[in-house]
């Protein structure tokens, strides 16, 4: 199992860090939870084409998780393999309708390429057959709790604290060959996801401010501080736990040795501050 970082950073522009996006290349076959801005190029720096991804997971809807969801379709639709499947929270099944459907919002562009002379030249002398099918993501909108079993790999979910009642939020956890990745999501401490996270060899958690920083207990309720990962962390027994969904202020010069000093104090595995395009071999 390898794990690649593709988006370590928030819905703030920033160009070290793409927003939420991570690989798990679990030998036959290539999953992907969320999608943000910025995550489809850093999964080309990573070596992977659109079409390695065989399975797409959703862990909520904000932007920041689903920006590039419309490229990488597009892209691997382009190369050849147009039926994604693709697992969310609604309303993932109406986004994808508004944007693939046939009055959606690439109707113009997928006429073009369908359609065009040249285009279907194109289309041809790369392997395929007319009539071009449009894109077909495989959409199931699925509820926390929700399980998947893969080739040699096993994923679960869980509901966790973050936008709701506007959004509903999952975490995930992939078991494969007695190795586990677990992600939160975006999520404040729960139950449910330290359970989820029982002895996983890595925790990515979205760290999205100091701890101290919060403004108050319904801030911490639904995004956690980066004492409040090590709770969990700490609570769950995990290996290594990888912080996530940072923000500019958070890379400031010796910030890092803030965190994971103080975060030490409460949990006593690997701390990683993750970046953009690291990887995991488990
Ligand atoms: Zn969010």
């Amino acid at each position: 199992m390898r794990l690649t970082l593709l988006g370590t950073g928030s819905p703030e522009s920033y160009l070290r860090r793409a927003s939420s996006g991570y690989l798990v290349d679990l030998g036959g076959e290539t999953i992907q939870f969320d999608c943000g801005g910025g995550s489809f190029g850093r999964m080309l720096e990573a070596g992977y084409k659109p079409t390695d991804i065989d399975r797409l997971f959703f862990s909520h809807l904000h932007t920041d998780h689903m920006m590039d969801y419309a490229r990488l379709v597009h892209a691997r639709w382009d190369d050849g393999r147009g039926e994604l499947p693709v697992h969310g929270p609604a309303p993932i099944g109406t986004i994808t309708e508004r944007l693939f459907g046939r009055d959606g919002a690439y109707f113009a562009d997928l006429t073009a390429r369908t359609e065009h002379e040249p285009s279907k030249e194109i289309w041809l002398e790369r392997g395929g057959s007319l009539p071009r099918p449009w894109p077909a993501p495989k959409v199931v909108e699925e509820q926390p709790g929700y399980s998947v079993q893969g080739e040699g790999w096993t994923l679960r979910s869980c509901k966790v604290p973050h936008a709701q009642p506007f959004l509903t939020c999952m975490g995930y956890r992939v078991d494969s060959a007695g190795k586990s990745v677990v992600y939160s999501g975006d999520s404040g401490p729960c139950d449910a996801l330290t359970e989820l996270s029982r002895d996983a060899d890595i925790l990515i958690h979205m760290c999205f401010n100091l701890s101290q920083e919060a403004r108050g207990p319904e801030w911490l309720w639904g995004s956690s501080g980066h004492k409040e990962v090590a709770a969990t962390a700490a609570a769950a027994n995990v290996k290594t736990v990888i912080l996530t969904h940072f923000r500019p202020h958070m890379d400031a010069e010796g910030m890092h040795d803030q965190i994971k000093a103080e975060m030490s104090e409460i949990y006593k595995g690997d701390i990683v501050i993750g970046e953009d395009l690291m990887t995991f071999d488990l």
